[in-house]
């Protein structure tokens, strides 16, 4: 895969920007090739600079400011004092002292670490035999069946302040699975997961890496399908509740990679309670609806409007689930 985006889309240029690398990556675009590309270790050098507190808050600066002003919703206030503190969260390649290595060097470790995964300590209550039963049949009559099932669900107290379930949005051809915590007012309000401004940097992320909500390329949902109240974090027990949808969901989708978003959108779906910082950066295996998928975890784009600088790590994260598959 290559590391050096393409910086021809806005949208991956406005994410770029706001990384404050923007200029780096556009130096190696084909679209702007008049002064030589750097070599991978001056790119890399770069992105780590841009990592460092020092100097990233000063090539931030513009993007922390109004950014961070955004209220923190209780539950995204809890992920962040989870987080790893900045200083100590480089990339895994500086971390480990391995020198400059590049981007592609990060992720064929990380990518290697794929089979040597553990699987979630949770035993999936969803058979291969029914995920084939489901899927089998009529595909589409079994998610217009799901979809008709979970808008009616009273499994859990959460159906009772909700104004709607949001079961998900995007096609059920999607080769994406991108997984949140909980609807929040907005999203309970239209029925849609990530609207609002998380939605907007949602987007803006996945446009990056060339992947479009829009454009049907990824299903978007969340553990939990209705909004608890005061966006506070889904209990374990609704959750549970809810696990069977996005068992299905999953089973019916078999999408070829997943992204969870968030500590507990992660913990929940990977059965552990490993900090965000310990799950990102790394490829999971998402043991679900009978399926075995590729998952990389990364940050929630809530908590990123309010620790901009956080951006580059989602940014390798980015990377590494967008190369799933791709021959290393
Ligand atoms: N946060 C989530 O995790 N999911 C949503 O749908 C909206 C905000």
């Amino acid at each position: 895969m290559s590391t050096a985006p393409d910086v021809s889309s806005p949208l991956r240029r406005a994410w770029l920007r706001e990384l404050g690398i923007e200029r780096v990556w556009s130096a190696t675009a084909p679209v702007q090739a008049a002064s030589p590309a750097p070599n991978q270790a001056e790119v890399q050098s770069a992105v780590e600079v841009v990592a460092s507190p020092v100097a990233s808050s000063a090539v931030l600066a513009g993007v922390a400011a109004p950014l961070a002003a955004a209220a923190a919703p209780a539950a995204i206030a809890e992920e962040a004092v989870q987080q790893e503190p900045i200083a100590s969260a480089s990339p895994p390649a500086a971390r480990t002292g391995a020198g400059r290595m590049g981007p592609a060097q990060v992720h064929r470790d990380a990518l290697a670490s794929l089979a040597a995964a553990p699987k979630p300590s949770a035993t999936p209550p969803v058979t291969q035999a029914q995920a084939i039963e489901w899927a089998s049949g009529d595909p589409e009559a079994a998610w217009a069946a799901l979809q008709a099932e979970v808008s009616t669900c009273t499994a859990c107290a959460l159906s009772k302040g909700r104004t709607q379930v949001v079961f998900g949005s995007g096609p059920r051809s999607a080769q994406w699975l991108l997984i949140g915590e909980a609807p929040g007012e907005q999203e309970d309000r239209q029925g849609v997961p990530f609207v609002g401004r998380s939605g907007q940097l949602l987007e803006n992320m996945l446009g990056a890496i060339g992947v479009q909500r829009a454009g049907g390329d990824v299903f978007v949902t969340n553990i939990v399908k209705c909004r608890p109240p005061n966006n506070r974090n889904p209990e374990p027990e609704e959750a549970a509740a809810c696990r069977p949808f996005l068992e299905r969901q999953v089973a019916l989708l078999a999408p070829q990679r997943a992204l969870a978003v968030g500590r507990v959108a992660a913990q929940n779906v990977l059965g552990t309670d490993a900090t965000i910082g310990s799950l990102r950066g790394r490829v999971h295996r998402l043991a679900l609806g009978g399926k075995d998928i590729p998952m990389v975890v990364s940050y929630h784009p809530a908590y990123l409007l309010r620790a901009p600088l956080e951006k580059t790590k989602a940014w390798h994260d980015l990377q590494l689930v967008s190369g799933i598959g791709e021959p290393q």
